[in-house]
């Protein structure tokens, strides 16, 4: 079966009519170069760097961070590699920086506790930056956005951070397409007027449903209500790929890598998903015998539905029928 998959992975992803798709890895350490080497895979859509802080007994050096992040630049061969800054906080602690709250996914998480540490967070950038010097392809992906002084903050910190660098080195650096995270309903809400001052969207379908529905996603009294495919979220997703109509943009939550929620975003119009690395072989699949042009109506279909059963079920009779 992997076999029949890494086969299929060799062949650029490429739908019935044409149309190009592109299929990218959620990473978070470790070796990725065996699925870079293959046309059917983009890049890596979503770096997650949070688990070599949490691997650590404390906060990973600026070196230690630059080695990791260019191994994985390295390792992807010229394609594109979709870094994000921290995201701690949440459901993701930090043993040597304990943090109590009452409402932790309410609270100081993501971009909010680096905007409080700079020292930390430009820490984080230097070692970006610089392991990018010889690349060239690194994006920089700023998580749980929700306002937009937050975005212009990380702009000023992460030009700071290559002045600092030109200076210190000596020589010129390669400027970092920046992109935001869309997983608070502000962000999607706000997103047509923030749209110019970004390079990059990519939307983060866990935490987005989490907050959209008010629904812990980790929560197992609630578990069940955790639901990317209830109709509020089918509207929140296709309002990104609406307002993104000249802009870059992707998705990087589980949704990507369930055939139903693969199928669901190619309908809104989504071109670039990004996956966790067993769905890639399966969804490329799914893309290579779809006929996108004939999505028209099952767009409809999941925009007029009432609930998340209708949904489904609309998905799952598109999958049948085309086999
Ligand atoms: C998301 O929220 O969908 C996402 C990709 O980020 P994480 O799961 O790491 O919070
Ligand atoms: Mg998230």
């Amino acid at each position: 079966f992997q076999a029949v998959m890494q086969e299929h992975l060799s062949q650029p992803c490429v739908s019935q009519d044409g149309q190009a798709v592109q299929l990218m890895l959620n990473a978070d350490a470790g070796s990725v170069e065996q699925l870079m080497s293959q046309d059917g895979v983009s890049g890596v859509g979503l770096y997650r760097t949070e688990a070599l802080f949490m691997a650590s007994d404390r906060f990973p050096s600026e070196q230690q961070q630059r080695r990791h992040y260019h191994f994985m630049l390295e390792q992807a061969k010229g394609k594109p590699v979709v870094i994000r800054t921290l995201d701690v906080g949440g459901d993701k602690p930090l043993p040597y920086m304990p943090i109590r709250e009452d409402n932790p996914f309410l609270g100081w998480r993501g971009i909010r506790l680096c905007l409080d540490h700079p020292e930390l967070f430009i820490g984080q950038l230097r070692a970006m930056l610089s392991a990018n010097a010889d690349f060239d392809n690194l994006k920089i992906l700023i998580p749980m956005v929700a306002r937009l002084d937050e975005i212009h903050q990380c702009q000023r910190l992460m030009h700071q951070a290559l002045a600092e660098l030109v200076e210190e080195l000596d020589r010129p650096l390669p400027i970092p397409q920046l992109g935001i995270m869309i997983e608070v309903p502000a962000a999607l809400m706000q997103l047509p007027k923030w749209l110019e001052q970004v390079d990059f969207v990519s939307v983060g379908s866990n935490d987005l449903t989490q907050y959209i529905l008010a629904v812990d996603r980790n929560n197992e009294r609630v578990g069940q209500q955790f639901d990317s495919y209830h109709p509020a979220v089918v509207q929140a997703l296709a309002q990104v790929a609406d307002s993104c109509k000249n802009h870059s943009f992707s998705l990087c939550g589980e949704l990507a890598g369930e055939t139903q929620g693969a199928l669901m975003l190619l309908a809104l119009g989504y071109r670039e998903l990004s996956m966790n690395g067993p769905s890639l072989g399966p969804i490329h699949y799914l893309v290579r015998n779809l006929d996108l042009l004939q999505l028209a109506d099952l767009k409809q279909g999941l925009l007029d539905a009432r609930d998340s059963h209708e949904v489904r079920q609309l998905l799952h009779n598109h999958l049948h029928q085309s086999g």
